[in-house]
């Protein structure tokens, strides 16, 4: 009886295994029949979104020092490194830095900086082995950006958003087929032909 009951125990412990299993496959072979959502990356790269807050662009000759960057931002990073010249009576830039490992990419700075002296790129791969490296100076925010497209060793995806109707995987797409819907400065033109015809 008590073999038995051992055989029992087995046998229902060997279908509960077959059918955890049965249940792994089901999702593997879901995801199967999906469309892939990942890029062969670093070969091919993903093209960040028009909206994308990357690296902080700074330009030096731009900035006023007035600290209004400092002001808006959440936790007061930019630093502003000025002094008075007296003969010109203004003040003289001589440093700024940002230290991107701190900075929670707001860009409350770019949009209130008064003289547009800061941009936001669509820069994102920012890693590094020492997190001190990731402080950035005047000079290495003055470095134009790296932008996908121009990379003639990376694929650039487009992301599903972006893709031409019809299409919904970006391995598919042309970089000259036309996205979905409506560019910004086409809305912006409907609106302005809609709002001068007479009523
Ligand atoms: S807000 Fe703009 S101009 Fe003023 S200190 Fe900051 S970067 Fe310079
Ligand atoms: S992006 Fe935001 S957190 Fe980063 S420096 Fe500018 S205001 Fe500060």
């Amino acid at each position: 009886m008590k073999f038995l009951n051992k055989i029992g125990s087995y046998a229902k412990e060997t279908l509960q295994s077959a059918k955890y299993i049965g249940q792994g496959l089901a999702v593997t072979f879901d995801h199967m029949q999906r469309r892939p959502i990942t890029v062969q990356y670093p070969y091919e790269k993903l093209i960040p979104s028009e909206r994308f807050r990357g690296r902080i662009h700074f330009e030096f000759d731009k900035c006023i020092s007035c600290e209004v960057c400092v002001r808006v931002c959440p936790i007061n990073l930019p630093v502003v490194d000025w002094e008075f010249n007296k003969e010109m009576k203004k003040k003289e830039l001589k440093h700024y830095s940002i230290d991107f490992g701190v900075c929670i990419f707001c860009a409350n700075c770019v949009e209130y900086c008064p003289t547009n002296c800061l941009s936001v790129t669509e820069e994102y791969e920012l890693a590094t082995y020492d997190r001190h490296e990731l402080n950035f100076d005047n000079v290495a925010m003055g470095r134009l950006p790296y932008k996908v497209t121009e990379d003639p060793m990376v694929t650039p995806i487009r992301e599903f958003a972006y893709l031409p109707v019809g299409v919904t995987d970006g391995h598919e797409a042309k970089l000259t087929d036309q996205r979905a819907g409506s560019r910004p400065e086409e809305i912006a033109a409907q609106l302005h032909t809609t709002a001068s015809k007479p009523e």
